[in-house]
């Protein structure tokens, strides 16, 4: 599906969900960018990986609309706001992020080397637009909504899930869920609340009498059957996790072949199902 906003003539890679709300794809990390146009601004939903990527991604949003833009980042892993800075030296003045995601992204450089791959200069730290820039325009627990002129986007977090501080992004029908919901491939683990996400996965389906179209982190677009799928996978891999945790003589590597999940993400519950134990236990009163 090629969008109507975008010149024939021009080949888009732009993918239009809803009238003037697009998505394209990064090449680095395969990250749903998303592009939502009012009459008077247009709004950004994450960044890339690095200049080099913003640098083509914002060809891509300027072949759309010569609009002001707004900027928002869905969360603080680097494939999806390292690209910031290059935003920010082509005028964007507000990006948008919870509070707690913007601490984040001031304390990323520990995730620099993730993007040596594609964006050498931003792994580096060294080059034109590749400072850590933080949103600075902070959702702080009510929902923001936006006015891009006839155009309303509502900007919310539901609780902790994929990360403690996801920010979703709701444009008519269509709702830009960052890497809370995946398709795919495993959700991500590493710094995730697993029982809370199952919680806020129940939210995001709660709403599907406003939302039809949830565009993932990465992958296609889905329905809210998806979502449900993702939750009760995720039901399930929690609970097989926590009997294996509750085996004490039980090697716990050994529930990973039983997980719903590829090894890496098995491995990555577990962990972090045993370290948020772990937490609990130290900051019980003994
Ligand atoms: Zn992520």
């Amino acid at each position: 599906m090629t969008t109507d906003v975008v010149d024939a003539e021009t080949p888009s890679r732009w993918h239009e969900l809803a009238p003037g709300v697009l998505t394209l794809r990064t090449s680095s990390f395969g990250v749903n960018v998303g592009l939502v146009v009012g009459d008077e601004r247009a709004l950004v939903v994450d960044t890339g990986a690095g200049p080099l990527e913003a640098a083509e991604l914002y060809g891509n949003v300027r072949a759309v609309t010569d609009l002001p833009l707004v900027v928002v980042n869905t969360h603080a892993h680097g494939d999806h706001f390292f690209g910031n800075g290059y935003f920010a030296a082509q005028g964007v003045a507000e990006f948008w992020a919870t509070s707690r995601c913007s601490d984040v992204q001031a304390d990323s450089e520990d995730q620099r080397a993730l993007v040596a791959d594609t964006e050498p200069a931003m792994a580096a730290g060294e080059g034109e637009h590749t400072e850590l820039r933080p949103a600075d325009r902070l959702v702080q627990g009510q929902p923001v909504d936006l006015d891009l002129g006839g155009v309303s986007v509502t900007l919310f977090h539901l609780g902790r899930g994929h990360t403690d501080h996801d920010l979703l992004v709701g444009a008519g029908n269509v709702l830009f869920t960052g890497d809370l919901v995946e398709e795919g491939a495993d959700p991500a683990f590493e710094d995730s609340f697993p029982a809370d996400w199952v919680r806020t996965l129940g939210k995001m389906m709660a709403l599907e009498d406003l939302y039809d179209v949830f565009v993932p982190g990465h992958g296609e677009p889905v329905g809210v059957e998806a979502v449900a799928t993702q939750l009760n996978t995720m039901r399930q891999g929690i609970r097989v996790t926590r009997l294996a945790m509750d085996e004490a003589s039980m090697d716990m590597t050994k529930a990973i072949p039983i997980l719903p999940y590829g090894p890496e993400q098995s491995r990555a519950l577990l962990v972090r199902l045993r370290t948020l134990a772990h937490w609990k236990w130290l900051t019980r009163k003994h």
